[in-house]
């Protein structure tokens, strides 16, 4: 089945094709280096992870820019018109610094957050205070055209001059004038008009232009840096589902009136983390950072399979229960990695090609098909399930099977990025139990006493050749919730969790 992706501009399924064959470009909006980015924000720029991680396994060479907002975006953007306070100046008063201080704070923060969700690194991370200069250009380009005007040493974008304004977001010009509820700019010529670049002698940070010194708004900025890194279209530009409108609205208006060329040919958004049913955000105060999160003690890759593990276009509400789960699934990943690197001396089994062959193809279907994720992970466990049968039961798995079954699992990861290329074979631990020692592989097992009496029971009827009592004491194992094996390098136990009443 060809690769598909909900387009947000034609509000369908489409059929991938990038411009250039084989190679895609990518332009995610990236994080306001105002605070620490929440785990909200981070939903989606896993989904952007997840995208890019799997285009790269289906072959594509894949060029992604995420830029870093350090200017211009203000705490009234969710209307076309831009108003408030600077974010990063907000922030510099509230903690005393200069702006510049605290977006290079920020910055890094952000790198240092991502590096721990193991988010791979983008092509480049273009901040927006380095491209004034493009910035400007464009602006001027605008201004040429006559998509855009300036008034007393500020630079408006006229909207009506836009006719396609409003096909991202669905919103018509006449919804903007009612929508634009806030007090005008009398420097404007219409409400609902949105600042490129801002006279403001107050504001921080401040640069020459054609038009004095000033400021450019939030917009601008994704439309300049796309374009210098990517050309005047990109195939995908992603971002929550927030930025819809205004800002990817205005972005088009901008690029496409400046280049008069299609900006982007598949908008990809993601939908919000929630908190109770809200939206996570700064400004509700209804967020967890990532370092809250780890400081709790949560496990970054938990967090990161949490917000992977829903597909993205369905809106997933977080709480510290979901996340106790997704560290719980993520564990039997693990586990049946662990115990596939371990030795195996079973027989070769036809079965576990079938179901390597298998589990191949419905992941791929399914992340084919808009990047289905919670379905393709559905069908890894079912992988996991079947493979554990096989590991645990009597005959075991030969080398080979064990082998392809874990190449299969590290491909997969590839695009689920889990670190599961570094689990280790399940290290056995040595224990005396009464006058023997024996080498136990503990796998999710609470309460071992019960257990290690029986192991040592069961080892005193197999030694005396009894091996009808000795598996009367396995299965007795086995209704109690635990399932044991023999293995060269000891004894596996493994908590299920289903007891037998
Ligand atoms: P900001 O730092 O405010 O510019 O936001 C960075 C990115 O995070 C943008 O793409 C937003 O759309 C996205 N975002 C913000 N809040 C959430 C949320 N609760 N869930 C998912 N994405 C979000
Ligand atoms: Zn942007």
């Amino acid at each position: 089945m060809a690769l598909r992706f909900y387009n947000t501009m034609t509000r369908k399924k489409e059929t991938f094709r990038p411009l250039r064959k084989g190679v895609v470009t990518i332009y995610n909006c990236g994080p306001t280096v105002y605070s620490y980015a929440h785990i909200g924000n981070f939903r989606a720029y896993v989904f952007a992870d997840i995208l890019r991680r799997y285009l790269e396994y289906r072959g594509f060479r894949v060029r992604q820019v995420m830029n870093i907002t350090d200017i211009g975006h203000m705490t009234m953007d969710e209307e076309a018109d831009g108003k408030g306070e600077d974010k990063i100046e907000m922030m510099a008063r509230k903690e005393k610094k200069d702006p510049w201080q605290v977006a290079r704070f920020y910055e890094k923060a952000f790198y240092e957050d991502s590096a721990k969700l193991n988010l791979s690194k983008a092509m480049v991370y273009p901040t927006a205070t380095d491209h004034i200069k493009e910035m400007i250009r464009i602006v001027e380009k605008l201004v040429k055209k006559g998509y855009a005007y300036e008034v007393n040493g500020s630079v408006f974008y006229s909207v009506d001059s836009f006719k396609d304004y409003g096909k991202l977001s669905g919103n018509p010009i006449e919804n903007l004038k009612i929508g634009a509820r806030l007090e005008v700019n009398p420097d404007k010529k219409k409400p609902y008009d949105f600042a490129l670049w801002i006279k403001d002698p107050k504001h921080m940070m401040q640069w020459d232009s054609p038009w004095g010194k000033g400021y450019p708004g939030w917009h601008i900025e994704c439309s300049a840096m796309s374009m210098k890194y990517l050309g005047e279209t990109v195939d995908i530009h992603t971002g929550g589902e927030d930025n819809i409108f205004p800002h990817h609205e205005c972005e088009i208006a901008q690029s496409e009136g400046a280049n008069g060329k299609k900006f982007v040919r598949y908008w990809m958004h993601t939908r919000h983390l929630l908190v109770n049913g809200e939206k996570m955000s700064k400004s509700k105060g209804n967020f967890f950072t990532l370092r809250d999160l780890l400081k709790k003690g949560h496990d970054p890759k938990s967090i990161r399979y949490l917000l992977l593990s829903g597909h993205y276009r369905i809106r997933l509400n977080f709480t510290e229960n979901g996340l106790g789960s997704a560290a719980e699934t993520l564990k039997r990943l693990e586990e049946l990695v662990s115990n596939l690197r371990g030795t195996h001396k079973g027989k070769p089994n036809p079965e576990v090609k079938k179901l390597v062959e298998k589990v191949r193809k419905d992941f791929e279907t399914a992340m084919d098909d808009d990047l289905n994720i919670s379905l393709a992970l559905g069908k890894v466990f079912d992988f996991v399930r079947e493979m554990n049968k096989l590991v645990s039961g009597s005959g075991g798995i030969s080398k080979q099977d064990a082998k392809l079954a874990l190449e299969t699992i590290i491909g997969f990861d590839k695009v689920l990025g889990l670190g599961l290329d570094k689990i280790k074979a399940a290290v056995g631990e040595k224990i005396r139990i009464k006058d023997s020692v024996f080498t136990i592989h503990w796998q999710g097992v609470k309460s071992r006493t019960e257990v290690e009496r029986l192991i040592k029971k069961r080892d005193v009827h197999r030694k005396g050749k009894e091996w009808k009592e000795a598996d009367k004491i396995r299965d007795n194992l086995n209704d109690m919730g635990y399932i044991l094996e023999d293995t060269e390098t000891g004894i596996r136990v493994k908590g299920t969790g289903a007891k037998k009443a």
